[in-house]
């Protein structure tokens, strides 16, 4: 039994972090609402940092609005340039639902976006447009924090009180439209009525064809959010979710609807709590489909854990992804050499504790880290694996130590809104990756090793002639 060494702020200056900005992740979670796009209140940059970072990741086209700040409103207030930015939006998009999220330099001037928003609605009369906005200075948090604020926003504005249904509500974290998909198709073996949100599986990742629309068809309806008020149970994959943004706590403490709160289920033992979870709520029995899916992560368990004993990851990135991908680990006899995210207030240190109280050997936690730090404690610990976003590509580049991608986001691979990591199908699948990485890195090395050793010993020998 040992204590994990755990680690915060440990540089008083970031480089290289390891996460995005806050509006970023408003961005992403808005998508997962239908008829809505997005408004930054801010500089051209900050919209078009945001684009560019969604498209590279979702390999869709991803439309931002932006007020525009600059100097001249940095003074004077950026009231008339939301005016403006509003009546664009409206005209060229005709949406339903605006989100407003602010940026840092917003924030920093003080602007007060809502009563922007009442002045704005009473002036033109907009009736049928809703507008949200959402606080999102990054100096307050990272993307994280900034997709949990704007869900939570999302579910305060629409969410009334409303009749009692068996129907549950299902709220998702950051994670990819492929697990969206999975969770869906989950949800649907086990017969329930569910309002999943923020549900971008269609709208971050597009079938090809048909005519181009400027806001993509798909996304959890308003109605179907107002009703989540009512259900019989929220089920939310925030362990790591703080309090105040908590949109499943929201519901609990405003409609009385019950918080279940869940790891994400990716590994046996978080897939099963699922699963048991829904029965539980369905009062279903479990499909012979999902018995049988089970069965084959088991198998495929049993096969590679000879191989994966030997893997020391550092597993990086958001923390509601890496505590569950730290269990997965565990427990197919990988012990974890670094886990770092580089949010704060996740309580990820708290929940890993016990999780870890038996490795053998002691991992390095790292909270609000950056990659100077994460690759300095992976190369200290040995680490043979390097699990995360494409953020960690130096600890390949420069360290030489082998990865796998998974989480948000990724630029350096293709396809990762397809990533698939949840459910039963999903752990396989990430499992695979994972243990074929390890045996990739040793069939591409050991005879250059060994031809080095014979080398060395030759070497030894001529010298003792
Ligand atoms: S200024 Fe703030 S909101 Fe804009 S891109 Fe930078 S961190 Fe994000």
């Amino acid at each position: 039994m040992t204590d994990c060494t755990v680690t915060t702020r440990v540089r008083q200056v970031n480089e290289n972090q390891c996460h995005m900005c806050m509006p970023l992740g408003g961005v992403v979670a808005l998508r997962g609402v239908e008829h809505s796009i997005a408004l930054v209140h801010g500089s051209q940059g900050c919209s078009t940092y945001m684009r560019l970072a969604n498209v590279e990741h979702f390999n869709e086209p991803i439309d931002i609005a932006s007020s525009s700040l600059n100097e001249k409103q940095t003074i004077f207030g950026g009231e008339a340039n939301l005016r403006k930015a509003l009546d664009n939006v409206i005209r060229v998009y005709q949406p339903k639902v605006i989100g407003i999220m602010t940026s840092c330099l917003a924030e920093t001037m003080g602007d007060d976006i809502e009563r922007f928003i009442e002045t704005y609605k009473n002036d033109r009369e907009i009736r049928e447009i809703d507008i949200i906005p959402v606080s999102t200075p990054s100096y307050n948090g990272t993307h994280t924090e900034g997709f949990w604020a704007t869900t939570r926003a999302v579910v305060a504005y629409y969410a009334r009180p409303t009749e009692r249904h068996p129907g549950i509500n299902v709220i998702v974290p950051n994670i990819s439209p492929a697990d969206i998909r999975e969770i869906k198709r989950i949800l649907d073996l086990m017969g329930l009525e569910y309002t999943l949100l923020p549900d971008y599986s269609l709208t971050l990742d597009r079938p090809f064809g048909g005519r181009y629309q400027k806001i993509a068809p798909g996304g959890t309806s308003t109605a179907g959010i107002a009703r989540m008020a009512g259900a019989q149970a929220t089920i939310q994959f925030g362990l790591t979710c703080p309090e105040p943004l908590s949109p499943g706590l929201f519901l609990e403490q405003q409609f009385g609807v019950p918080l279940i709160n869940l790891p994400l289920p990716i590994g046996l033992d978080s897939m099963d709590l699922f699963v048991r979870t829904l029965h539980d709520l369905s009062r279903r029995p479990v499909p012979e489909s999902l018995v049988l899916e089970r069965g084959w992560l088991c198998d495929g368990m049993a096969d590679a854990h000879k191989i994966n004993a030997g893997a020391r990851p550092a597993i990086y990135g958001e923390p509601e992804l890496i505590y569950a991908l730290a269990k997965l680990c565990m427990e197919n006899g990988s012990i974890p050499a670094v886990i770092a995210s580089g949010t704060q207030n996740s309580g990820l240190v708290g929940l890993l504790q016990p999780l870890l109280k038996d490795a053998l050997e002691e991992p390095v936690i790292l909270e609000e880290a950056d990659f100077v730090t994460i690759e300095e404690a992976a190369v200290r610990k040995g680490a043979n694996l390097a699990i995360g976003h494409s953020g960690g590509r130096y600890l390949t580049e420069r360290q030489g130590i082998p990865g796998v991608r998974v989480g948000y986001p990724i630029h350096d691979r293709i396809g990762g809104q397809r990533i698939l990591s949840v459910g039963y199908t999903g752990t396989l699948a990430f499992l695979d990756r994972f243990t074929n990485t390890l045996l990739e890195a040793k069939h591409g090395s050991y005879r250059r090793l060994r031809k080095e050793e014979m080398l060395n010993k030759k070497g030894v020998s001529n010298a003792k002639a």
